[in-house]
């Protein structure tokens, strides 16, 4: 098992560190609490808390098996673990439905629920647009992502193994 710093938090988190400066945020891989929450629901593979309650001080936690999972998930879940920071940071909001509404609502970003376990996903259309900005050194905030995934497509998708590239 690896400890490796997973490469979807390098370039999420990459392109929304110059839009929050005074934010801290460090990835923390196979935390006893991450690692528990994960063997209790499979659905749980990050989880986004502050560091010692300090509001500006995050830690995004990520069980061993998120490296198990297709790019798509990765992307999906790191992007609803950054929805979390944010609607906690700025709007003190600490419920589920907030994270995703929050990546929405800044960035136009719509995350899909898909695969057997049901879990956030993104297409690799909008993977390649997040590695294409990173790589001219822009932020998030140059993404106007407007497309939603076409109705056959998230279909195909409902019922995969999310572990499956
Ligand atoms: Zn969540």
């Amino acid at each position: 098992m690896t400890k490796r710093i997973p490469e979807p938090f390098r370039i999420v988190f990459g392109l929304v560190r110059p839009l929050m400066p005074d934010v801290a945020i460090r990835p923390v891989i196979g935390s006893r609490e991450i690692e528990e929450a994960h063997r209790k629901d499979e659905r749980v593979f990050a989880a986004t808390v502050t560091y010692q309650g300090r509001p500006n001080v995050f830690e995004v936690h990520f069980a061993k098996d998120f490296e198990r999972l297709a790019p798509g998930f990765q992307f999906g879940i790191t992007i609803h673990e950054l929805g979390h920071l944010v609607a906690l940071h700025l709007h003190d909001n600490h419920e589920e439905s907030a994270a995703d509404l929050s990546v929405l609502g800044h960035w136009g970003i719509p995350l899909e629920h898909v695969s057997r376990l049901n879990l956030q996903f993104i297409t690799s259309d909008l993977i390649d647009t997040l590695y294409r900005v990173y790589e001219q050194g822009g932020t998030l905030d140059d993404i106007q992502w407007a497309s939603t995934m076409d109705e056959s497509s998230r279909r195909r998708l409902l019922n995969v193994d999310p572990y499956e590239r």
